[in-house]
């Protein structure tokens, strides 16, 4: 992409970029309170500055250009720099820059892209999806995602179906409801979590969690069947549903074995409980597909969404609601006592609008599927030949590899020595952001990524991985 796409005019770029790092870290850590960041950490190291963007690349306040493998946060899906956006959000401002939806109000963007979404989600199995709610975020989409679920069952007659089943090590988010949803151990350690009628199940981990010789499939199988086990012990008439990320993202890139997931359906058919998909990061052909659940042939009640929406340039989430809940809520629930004040906000809604029709123009979920997604995979492949690396998987464009002491035992590092962030450090001084889970290391490029790009990334990779081979001996 060339500059002349870049939004901030470049004497602005100039004056960030000749802004003295040393104070705006100086004032970082004394007035900016981060999330997940350890503020101790930060006032010594100082945060690193980003100052500005375009296409795949990100430049901090000492000038340094990065390959941001991570697209910011598993979100900015058209790249960065798109002027159609900042256009949409420009021209919606000045023509309603807010008004809300409650009380039977509403706004023109929030319509369409309602409608828009509403077509791009396939339908599956006879499961429609013709209605959306909206939030600001992944995680107050998971809040609302509770609060439908428990409405659904009380309409139905069926209170006592209260409890929400997850997986440990799942994010679905940092609210009390997201937060407890989710199965990653420091967060529920800090303030009492998970709140009640919130359990989880273990992960379909083949590298952690299959025995010796178990095959994927068989794997698989076994990993759902941890969910009938947990319905049947807490008894099917209380379980109200199931929450699962099609691919777990945060967690560390945790592609299922093909097994597992026409299994978890088969059982959450049996006992009738409700199925979310939490997609925040795997919809918006993050997969190769509009929705992750169509890839893996799953059959949602409801699907959360968020981040890749409006490819992260203004906050957007929502709910997607299948015809099963839509229709209890409609025809039998009069008023749902839920809703935020940016629900439908007309800006973020006209930007959503704008990010889809531009993945449309240049169809990008349709390269993510059959060019640039097998592409990476085929890569990615290459990468099992690292002495250092355990296994490298791809799903579209999220991947993964686990850094390994000995490969053919499967013999995993000490975690003191912390070899993820070990690695993580190379990438960050050999201008590459990829991001550490323990000893995982994991990437979401922006699904404008070329095949140059890729190989450019992979070569930056490579460099990454054999100067923490380097260090470790
Ligand atoms: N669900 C999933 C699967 C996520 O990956 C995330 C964020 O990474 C969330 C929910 C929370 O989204 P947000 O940070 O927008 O609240």
């Amino acid at each position: 992409m060339n500059t002349s796409t870049l939004i901030a005019p470049p004497a602005l770029v100039r004056r960030a970029e000749q802004q003295d790092t040393k104070a705006i870290q100086a004032l970082d850590s004394a007035h900016y309170l981060h999330p997940f960041t350890d503020h101790g950490d930060l006032a010594t190291r100082g945060a690193r500055v980003i100052t500005r963007a375009d296409n795949i690349y990100i430049w901090d306040s000492e000038g340094a250009k990065i390959l941001d493998a991570m697209s910011g946060l598993w979100c900015v899906n058209a790249g960065y720099g798109r002027k159609e956006l900042a256009d949409a959000g420009y021209q919606q401002t000045m023509t309603l820059p807010f008004y809300n939806s409650f009380f039977q109000t509403t706004n023109v963007p929030a319509v369409q892209l309602a409608t828009k979404l509403a077509q791009l989600a396939p339908e599956v199995r006879g499961r429609k999806f013709e209605h959306v709610f909206f939030s600001s975020s992944g995680s107050e989409s998971n809040d609302t995602n509770v609060r439908m679920v428990r409405r659904y069952w009380d309409l139905l007659g069926q209170p006592q179906r209260k409890v929400i089943i997850s997986r440990q090590n799942a994010y679905h988010g940092s609210t009390m409801a997201g937060a407890s949803l989710g199965g990653m151990s420091g967060m529920h350690a800090q303030g009492d979590l998970p709140i009640p009628d919130i359990v989880h199940i273990g992960q379909p981990h083949f590298f952690e969690n299959a025995q010796p010789g178990e095959s994927q499939a068989d794997f698989g199988l076994r990993a759902a069947r941890w969910l009938e086990e947990k319905i049947l012990s807490i008894g099917a008439d209380k379980v109200a549903a199931f929450i699962a990320e099609p691919v777990q993202g945060a967690g560390g890139v945790i592609i299922p074995p093909a097994t597992y997931w026409p299994e978890i359906q088969r059982i959450v058919d049996k006992h009738g409980i409700l199925l979310i998909s939490d997609e925040v990061i795997c919809a918006f052909g993050r997969l190769g597909h509009w929705f992750a659940y169509e890839k893996f042939g799953i059959r949602p009640d409801l699907v959360t969404f968020a981040k890749g929406v409006t490819s992260g340039y203004i906050p957007l989430g929502g709910v997607m609601v299948g015809d099963r809940v839509a229709k209890v809520l409609i025809e039998k629930g009069g008023e749902f006592n839920h809703g935020y004040t940016y629900s439908g906000h007309p800006v973020a809604c006209a930007v959503a609008l704008a990010n889809l029709e531009l993945m449309e123009r240049e169809k990008l979920v349709e390269r993510v599927r059959d060019d640039t997604g097998p592409y990476l995979a085929e890569r990615f492949e290459e990468l099992r030949g690292h002495p250092l690396v355990g296994a490298a998987e791809t799903c579209g464009f999220v991947a993964g590899l686990v850094l390994v002491k000995n490969k053919a035992k499967r013999q995993v590092f000490d975690e003191s020595l912390a070899v993820g962030m070990r690695c993580r450090a190379h990438c960050f001084r050999n201008g590459l952001i990829m991001r550490a889970v323990g000893d995982r290391m994991i990437i979401a490029p922006p699904l404008v990524m070329t095949r140059e790009q890729i190989d450019e990334m992979m070569d930056l990779i490579q460099r990454c991985l054999d100067a923490t081979l380097e260090e470790l001996r």
